[in-house]
């Protein structure tokens, strides 16, 4: 890889030399394209045979959580994925325990939306609120560190608690809205996982002022190990059995639910709005919008076109920002000028701060070895 590296954008979907890994052949078709139709397309059943995979599963569902109080657990953020699997769960006639995550950035409409879904489905919804000062600490952490993925104190409560109120309730199956159609193409090199809490330790050890109180973490040994092969949890994503677009799904919801569009991605949560629209691409010049609109171009859901022309569009209206950055600076208790210094701090990489990479790396060596010994492809979620 050399720094200066010739701006090159893929003949077949969006993704650019904005990621520092991308390589492309000698048509200009680009690596994540090739991994799409080499590996993604394996695992991805958006037709009959996903049907039939489908029923088989909700079949072993319905018969493991028999005589349970729930069969299942779903996350509900209030997005067009989480909503609409919500909505299947119900009408598959699975027993879900429904569990949202409150970290204290809800738009209006997610919250409206979220009641929605619980009423149509007479769902008894579960709320799990983060206790706020924790949460303000470590996103100013995160501010502070200057690191990229600025979402990960937010993702990583959302899944943590999902599975403590699974392992509570004696659930063993997970479902979620994550799926192929809208996400398959992701740049590696832009950011960690979310999930790595030795990495969201350091880096509050590091940046914070505050201890936490009571941020709800999950370990590598519980997330991998613990987990899915001693209590034997699944984490399954129905929307990959499925021709899942999300624009008809965002059609049925409004139809069947009186569910109400965001307009854009991830208008759930304010702090993922401003994070993605504004802090990703004016501190790292990544925009989203790229992965995912690269990912409905290879899943056949829009046109290299309409991707180029939603690209185009601007990623905020000045007017809107405005506020935003208002709202996000009393929000998090600093003023004008503090904002303007995090915005202006240092740049980090992840990996600059100790992180489960290593331990990662070995367990996917080890899932490898035990798959050919045993002749059985072990997949544990990733
Ligand atoms: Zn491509």
């Amino acid at each position: 890889m050399t720094m200066n590296k010739e701006y090159q954008i893929c003949t077949r979907c969006v993704m650019d030399t904005t990621d520092p890994e991308i390589s492309f052949d000698e048509a200009g078709v680009c690596s994540h394209c090739r991994h799409f139709d080499e590996e993604t397309k394996e695992v991805w059943f958006p037709n009959e045979e996903g049907a039939q995979k489908l029923r088989a599963i909700l079949d072993h569902i319905k018969a493991e959580g028999a005589g349970k109080q729930y069969d299942c657990i779903i996350g509900l953020s209030g997005g067009a994925d989480s909503s609409y699997l919500g909505l299947k769960a119900s009408e598959w006639g699975l027993r879900p325990l429904v569990v949202h995550v409150d970290a204290g950035w809800n738009s209006e409409l997610a919250v409206a939306n979220i009641e929605a879904i619980v009423k149509h489905c007479h769902y008894d919804l579960h709320t799990h609120v983060v206790d706020w000062e924790d949460m303000r600490a470590l996103q100013l952490s995160y501010l502070r560190a200057g690191v990229a993925n600025q979402d990960v104190p937010q993702d990583h409560v959302f899944f943590a608690s999902l599975y403590h109120f699974a392992i509570e309730n004696d659930i063993k199956c997970i479902l979620t809205g994550g799926n192929i159609a809208t996400e398959c193409i992701f740049p590696r090199a832009w950011h960690g996982s979310a999930m790595d809490a030795i990495n969201l330790e350091a880096i509050h050890k590091r940046y914070g002022k505050e201890k936490l109180k009571s941020f709800t973490t999950i370990s590598f040994f519980n997330l991998y190990i613990w987990y899915p092969f001693l209590k034997r949890m699944k984490t399954i994503r129905p929307l990959n059995y499925m021709n899942y677009s999300r624009t008809e799904a965002i059609a049925e919801l409004e139809y069947k639910v009186g569910w109400r569009s965001y307009g854009h991605k991830h208008g759930e949560s304010l702090f993922t709005k401003f994070f993605q629209n504004y802090y990703l691409p004016t501190r790292f010049g990544y925009d989203k919008r790229r992965p995912h609109f690269s990912s409905m171009i290879v899943s056949g859901q829009m046109t290299r076109e309409e991707a180029r022309a939603g690209l185009a569009e601007r990623l905020y209206d000045p007017t809107d920002l405005d506020s935003d950055i208002h709202y996000f600076c009393k929000k998090l208790r600093i003023s004008r000028a503090e904002f303007g210094d995090l915005m202006a701090a240092p740049i980090h990489h992840y990996s600059e701060f100790p992180n489960w990479d290593r331990r990662y790396r070995f367990l996917k060596i080890l899932q490898k070895w035990i798959g050919n010994m045993t002749g059985n492809k072990l997949r544990v979620y990733s």
